[in-house]
């Protein structure tokens, strides 16, 4: 295969012996300064390997050395890697991701260069051809043997593997065909690069709204950085009008490349985005690349190269796609925008949304963001002028499903049940029409509690303050916040007694037994992250769906995104006021959010649909603004009510949480940072508390709550005041900016 070479158009900033500066994919405080070799040329956002103590590390050169190290302990650079040098605009990026979320730029580095195996040349693929003359020792003629000389008497090489696949023979008989000589080694050319998305092909004809705002998306592209939300019920079109804006990205000229602009498209839960795949290569005639974490080594690291070198023009992905280093990029779609899964949690945490708004400016691109539930803070940047938006009427005769409260105080259901007399009426008739049922409840497992009728003993996590969830199809205890699992116990482990343990609460697992009790002739899956294991499980349970293979569908959130399915009539929310508990800043918006969502699942085609929510306070502002349908009479009021508290994003927040096996450590460590938190006219701190989950993986967690003005630099207060206090290393702090969990 022949390696391009990635000799840059642009000016070579570094001769030898400069001092450069090379970020390192690692949390320190900064880039260290490298000298350039004898002989060795380098510019900015060239990856490079260079020595750190014992090791050779992959690193990125940042820019000229800063002089913080002596001449003579300078070292030099091992190397420079033939790969497209990190692009400029991602490395303002980093910094900019580092600064915001008070994390080491080689930490966010890390997520730019995830696939280091990309960065160096592949190694040649060999493969084999018929030998030239049949040697004199030809191995005996055997059907396998036959189908190997078969298929290669086309001529075309092809790796050793692949001729025992599409023979179907053993890799043994290959071998052996390859001894006696019959086979040949040759060089084999790489594979040939995917189709690219063709923009030419018509799209759907669109209704006159969805023409408006498909023109006002595509006015926006190569005119510079721009916010723009697509706001429609579900069903309105919003993801036929952003293709649109993607056809009209990939037919902008690049000034600066010939390879053409990229468009990233942000999904969550891309696991589950079968059906979007198949609508966008209907539409475009060519899969997109795709990059999420469950995508293979060899995958990741094809795409991760195509991304590189401007070949790969759509990539749909989940949060992490955002940091990939692409050269053109010309137009972000940020989907469901107002998913919380957007934000990562772990190591640096920070929302994709924002982070993709922050992407785009440094850019000078737009960025489009699509929901039928916006985000408070997008629609108060919409109002503010900030963002732009456009709305699409709902295309559909039949109004949004109407949406029935369901009292629990009045319509009780039955003892050891949970569907009240209502629902149970509404699903038999439902069934009874031929169509199908979706019963939702976001609680995996059979029950979220298991006690002692005898002690009251509550079987907990022993590392996490969490109550274990009972998952009887696996036979086991769950803590759904560290992993922990143990064997459902025959006897409380407190005062011994042997069928004491008795399963409280709903869970699906459980509702499914009452469902098939109820309805023994129905067929019922059960659709939650437990059951939808493996590749294409979720696929095949839509296509099942749609099929009409299933009558009663209960699920999970896992369910609530996104999905068409016309026969599917009547959704029964089991515990609407599940969400409402915790204390959570957005508790009701994601209340609202995802209950709408689900309530979108009704009767999207001809049939009208039908929603009953199951709640104990009919008379929540929540509860009522579902029922009205009332979007901005529910935005409205949580606006106010922030407000008034300067909650974001009226005020911002920050969480330091604080966390130690040692729990006499982070005492002491909590007590200097309460000493040293800042306190101004507009910057409060609170805490130390113990954190919702005061004991997470067997460590003890306390947090700190800084909340401030909307002007106030929160990174940089953050930094100085972390910056004033010495940890001990069993001590661990983690900054959260924005943070959207309480846990
Ligand atoms: P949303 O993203 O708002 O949920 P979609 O874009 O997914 O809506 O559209 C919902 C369904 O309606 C899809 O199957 C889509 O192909 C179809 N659809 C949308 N607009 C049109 C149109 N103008 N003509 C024909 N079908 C359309
Ligand atoms: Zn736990």
């Amino acid at each position: 295969m022949k390696n391009h070479t990635f000799v840059a158009e642009e000016q070579l900033l570094f001769r030898s012996s400069d001092r450069v500066a090379v970020l390192l994919p690692l949390p320190l405080a900064g880039a260290y300064d490298y000298r350039v070799a004898d002989g060795m040329a380098l510019q900015a956002g060239d990856f490079v390997e260079v020595p750190l103590a014992a090791r050779t590390l992959t690193g990125v050169v940042w820019g000229p050395g800063s002089g913080g190290v002596a001449e003579a302990k300078l070292k030099a650079v091992r190397r420079r890697l033939d790969a497209p040098p990190l692009p400029a605009v991602s490395r303002r990026f980093v910094d900019w991701v580092a600064a915001y979320t008070v994390s080491a730029p080689g930490a966010v580095l890390r997520m730019t260069m995830p696939v280091p195996d990309a960065l160096r040349p592949a190694a040649p693929a060999v493969g084999y051809v018929l030998g030239e003359t049949p040697p004199a020792t030809a191995p005996k003629a055997t059907p396998a043997r036959a189908r190997v000389l078969a298929l290669l008497a086309d001529g075309r090489p092809r790796p050793a593997a692949e001729i025992a696949r599409e023979a179907a023979v053993s890799a043994a008989v290959v071998r052996g065909l390859i001894a006696a000589g019959a086979l040949v080694k040759c060089a084999v050319s790489a594979p040939e690069p995917p189709p690219a998305p063709d923009w030419r092909r018509p799209g759907l004809t669109l209704s006159e709204g969805q023409r408006t705002a498909a023109a006002r998306l595509q006015s926006a592209i190569g005119a510079g950085f721009s916010v723009t939300l697509v706001d429609g019920a579900p069903g309105s079109g919003k993801t036929e009008v952003y293709f649109e804006a993607i056809a009209r990205a990939l037919a902008q000229p690049q000034a600066d490349s010939a390879a053409g602009a990229q468009v990233l498209v942000l999904l969550p839960e891309i696991a589950l985005g079968a059906q979007w795949l198949m609508r966008f290569a209907a539409r475009f005639g060519a899969m997109p690349y795709v990059w999420h974490s469950e995508i293979g080594a060899a995958e990741r690291k094809r795409t991760y190269r195509a991304v590189a070198e401007g070949r790969a023009r759509v990539i749909v992905g989940a949060r992490s796609a955002l940091f990939l280093p692409y050269p053109n990029l010309a137009l972000i779609v940020v989907d469901e925008e107002h998913e919380a899964s957007f934000k990562q949690e772990d190591g640096v945490t920070y929302h994709a949304r924002d982070m993709a708004v922050v992407r785009a400016r440094l850019g000078q691109i737009p960025v489009v963001l699509v929901s039928a539930t916006p985000s408070l803070e997008t629609v108060v940047n919409v109002g503010s002028g900030r963002y732009g938006a456009v709305a699409l009427p709902s295309r559909h005769a039949v109004a949004p499903p109407e949406i029935e409260l369901v009292d629990l105080r009045r319509d009780v259901p039955p003892k050891g049940g949970f569907l009240a007399p209502t629902v149970r009426h509404r699903v038999a008739v439902t069934l009874q029409a031929g169509c199908q049922v979706l019963l939702f409840l976001n609680r995996r497992g059979y029950a979220p509690l298991t006690l002692c009728s005898a002690c009251g003993h509550r079987l907990c996590c022993p590392h996490c303050t969490a109550w274990l969830v009972q998952h009887r199809l696996a036979g086991r205890l769950q803590c759904h916040h560290c992993g922990h699992a143990e064997p459902i116990p025959p006897a409380c482990p407190v005062c011994g007694r042997a069928d004491s343990l008795v399963a409280c609460g709903p869970g699906v697992e459980r509702l499914s037994d009452e469902v098939a009790a109820l309805f023994p002739a129905a067929r019922t899956v059960l659709a939650t992250s437990d059951t939808l294991t493996g590749p294409g499980a979720a696929a095949a349970l839509v296509t099942a769906i749609e099929a009409h293979a299933v009558d009663i569908i209960i699920g999970t959130q896992i369910i609530a995104k996104g999905y068409h399915f016309p026969l599917l009539t009547l959704v029964g929310v089991v515990d609407g006021d599940l969400g409402l508990a915790g204390g959570d800043l957005r508790a009701a918006e994601r209340t609202f959010q995802l209950l709408s969502q689900v309530a979108g699942r009704a009767g999207r085609a001809e049939r009208p649909g039908q929603v009953l929510l199951q709640t104990y306070m009919p008379e929540h502002p929540v509860m009522r603004a579902l029922q009205a349908s009332d979007r901005e009479r529910f935005l409205a009021a949580e606006a106010a009510s922030r407000r008034e508290t300067l909650m974001p994003p009226f005020g911002r927040l920050a969480a330091v949480i604080v966390s130690s096996a040692d729990e006499a450590a982070l005492e002491a460590a909590c007590r200097h940072l309460a000493q040293s938190a800042p306190h101004t006219a507009d910057a409060r701190v609170l805490g130390p508390a113990p954190a919702p989950l005061a004991l997470l993986r067997g460590r003890h967690r306390r947090r700190f709550l800084v909340h401030t003005g909307i002007t106030v630099r929160v990174a940089r207060l953050m930094r100085d005041w972390l910056a004033a206090v010495r940890m001990p290393s069993s001590v661990r702090v983690q900054v959260d900016i924005d943070p959207m969990s309480f846990l």
